[in-house]
Parts: C-alpha cells; structure tokens; sequence
C-alpha cells in the first residue's frame, strides 16, 4: 500500500461545504479503484479557523503540517472580511502559501463541459499564472509589501519582473503545450508598461525558440485579450501571462465557460502542489447548500495529475480519472446546481457524483 499524505484547508464562506465534498468524493474514487493507494487526510486551520485557534489566518502550524504532506486542498478564504490586524499589511492566506511555499506556477485551466451552457462558446484553454511576481505587491518583496503611500493622497505600487520567474513560468508554459495542441499565447502590455512587459514577453518568446520549437507562439495585448477571449476563446490553447492579469483573466475565462464555480487551479512549485478553486469564497451563498463544489473537484483531480506524474504512479491518475469521469458525467446528466441554472443542493450534486463512481466501471 502507498500512502500520500493530503493537507486540508476548508476555509471561509463556502470553503468548508466544497472541500468536504472534495474529500467525500475523493475517497469513494480511492475506494472504488481499490488499487494499493491510500490517502491519509490533515486538517489544519486556515482563515476564520486560524484566527479563532491561533490569532492568525495562516498559523504556523499550518504551515508546518503542510510541509509534511505530499499536497494539499485549499478552501478559498475571505480576507476581505478579517479584522484590521490580520487584512492590513499582511498577505491573504492562499498569497501566504503562494510567498511561503514559492508556489510560482498557477494553473488554471477553463473548459466548456457537455450539460453547460457557455457564454463564449467552445473553449479548452489553460491559463498558466505566474504566481510570484508581477504586480501583485502583497507577495512580490523579500521583506514588507511592493506599495505604500507618500502622504494621505499618494499611493504607490510596484511590480516586479525578474528573468528567473519568468523563465520558469514560461517552462511550465511550453511543457503543458507540449502535451496539448502546442500553442503558447503570451499575454502582457508590453506597448505601454515597456520595460517589464517586454522583458517578460521577450524571454518567453526566448524560453520557446530555444527548448520547444514545435509549440507555435503569439503575443497578444491584455485588453486585445480580454475582447478576443469573449468572441473567439476556442481559439486558445496555452495562456501564459503575469500574476494580476492571470488573476483577472481566469475568472473571465472561467465565467464563460459555464460559471465561476466549474474553475479548477492547481498552484506548484514543482516539488508539492495545492489545489485551490480559481474563486473566492462566494460569502452570498455561503453555508446555504447552494455552492458548486465542481471547481474544487476538478482542482483535486489535477493534484492527483500532478501528484501520479510527480511519483510516477499511475495509480493515481486512475483516481482521477474516476473522480474526473463521474463529476463531468453527473453535469452532462442535467444533476446541476444552481449557479448552472438547475436545482441540485451541493449535498445533493456531491452524492450524485459518489453514485457514479460506483456506477462507472
Ligand atoms: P471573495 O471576497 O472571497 O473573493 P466574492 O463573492 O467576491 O468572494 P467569488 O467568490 O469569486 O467572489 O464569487 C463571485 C460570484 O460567483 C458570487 O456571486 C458567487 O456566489 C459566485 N460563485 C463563486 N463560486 C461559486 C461556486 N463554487 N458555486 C456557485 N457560485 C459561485
């Protein structure tokens, strides 16, 4: 028997009734395809949770505990709520982890699935974030923040491109098109921000022509981007892009494909991974039974991806291609909820999945 070790995170709003679903669903695939894999689950205390057990939404504890384990499932979280102390200067919990664990690669892919309905028609697209940098300025210095003000009236804010993050970013880029329709779309504003975005276009174009000459590549502007994704996102293999543009994109991209709540991510740094819905806590329809748990299914099913192919153990892909199968085939069956237009309960959703895992062969 091999056994992984899987960190959860619930989190805030929403977080905890998804990710529990997560797990239910998660152990059922693992139980159904019986193959010499085990996972032993670790909660540990992150947002609301953190700050009530440990004064802290990201406690060290948790951070510890995640180093012990092989990957993890993080629930979304809602900063913006937190008290002062715990909002104001200091890094959200998933920007936390992203900083801590040099999370550098966000993957989010978007895809129509048979069963939605698509604002933008056909899309089968990955958006590849890079997750460390850019103009996110929470996460971009070794010590204190990338903004400040002057005065009362003055704000500024920095970004930061470095040839390192951006060769790495564009690694992940090219290997994913690589197994894909071998198309790299590099997405900046390089006419105006000239500097930083050239480099980063620059080097990306650079990383292609030397190690992955097969993969054809284009640049394109992120307010071009924004418009050709609602006409033309079919059009779209391989995004690659900096942090604050991928952040936007991605919940384009994920809105028209179907909803929010089908966008799965997967955050790496190549030695661990953690799975993470590509939206936030939605705290409207929190604790109310109504929220997809898709977009965090789907993300774990791209942490077992990630994880069979880290180990080389196919066992785990046989996993998630069962979770991956019975998800998209309960969507596909018209058991939706409500952000898709139906009537299913995300309790009621989550045991049709279980149902047809057990279905499937
Ligand atoms: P946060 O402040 O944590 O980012 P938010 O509500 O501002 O929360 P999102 O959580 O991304 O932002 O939600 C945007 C909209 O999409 C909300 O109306 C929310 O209800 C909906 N939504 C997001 N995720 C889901 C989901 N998994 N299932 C159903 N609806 C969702």
């Amino acid at each position: 028997m091999t056994t992984y070790k899987l960190g959860v995170l619930y989190g805030d709003g929403i977080g905890p009734e998804i990710v529990s679903a997560t797990v239910k669903v998660l152990k059922a695939a693992a139980s159904k395809a019986a193959n010499g894999t085990e996972f032993v689950f670790i909660e540990l205390p992150m947002g609301w949770e953190g700050i009530k057990k440990y004064n802290d939404p990201m406690p060290d504890v948790t951070k510890q505990g995640l180093k012990e384990t092989d990957g993890w499932l993080m629930g979304p979280h809602d900063s913006s709520a937190y008290p002062d102390e715990h909002r104001l200067f200091k890094r959200n919990p998933s920007g936390e982890l992203r900083h801590c664990f040099d999370l550098f690669a966000n993957i989010r892919p978007s895809r129509t699935f048979p069963g939605t309905k698509s604002v933008a028609g056909f899309s089968d697209l990955i958006i590849l974030r890079e997750n460390s940098e850019g103009f996110l300025s929470d996460r971009n210095m070794y010590i204190g923040t990338g903004e400040c003000m002057v005065t009362p009236d003055v704000a500024l804010v920095t970004g930061v491109f470095t040839r390192k993050s951006i060769e790495r970013i564009a690694h992940e880029a090219f290997k994913l098109a690589m197994s894909r329709r071998k198309k790299v779309t590099i997405v900046h504003k390089a006419n105006v921000i000239r500097l930083a975005f050239g480099l980063f276009r620059d080097i990306c174009y650079e990383t292609g022509k030397k190690y992955y000459p097969e993969v054809k590549v284009e640049d394109v502007l992120i307010d071009a981007m924004a418009a050709r994704l609602v006409r033309r996102a079919g059009d779209f293999d391989v995004i690659v892009t900096e942090n604050l543009f991928g952040d936007i994109l991605s919940d384009l991209a994920g809105e028209l494909a179907g909803s929010l709540g089908l966008s799965p991510s997967l955050n790496t740094n190549g030695k661990q991974a953690m799975a993470q819905a590509a939206h936030g806590s939605a705290p409207d329809i929190a604790g109310q039974d109504l929220a997809n748990p898709t977009s965090m299914l789907l993300s774990a099913v791209m942490l077992l991806q990630w994880l069979s192919a880290h180990h080389r153990d196919p066992r785990l892909n046989e996993i998630a291609k069962k979770m991956e199968d019975a998800c998209l085939g309960t969507i596909a069956d018209g058991t939706v909820t409500h952000d898709l237009g139906g009537s299913a309960s995300t309790t009621a959703f989550t045991d049709a999945v279980i149902k047809k895992i057990y279905q499937l062969s």
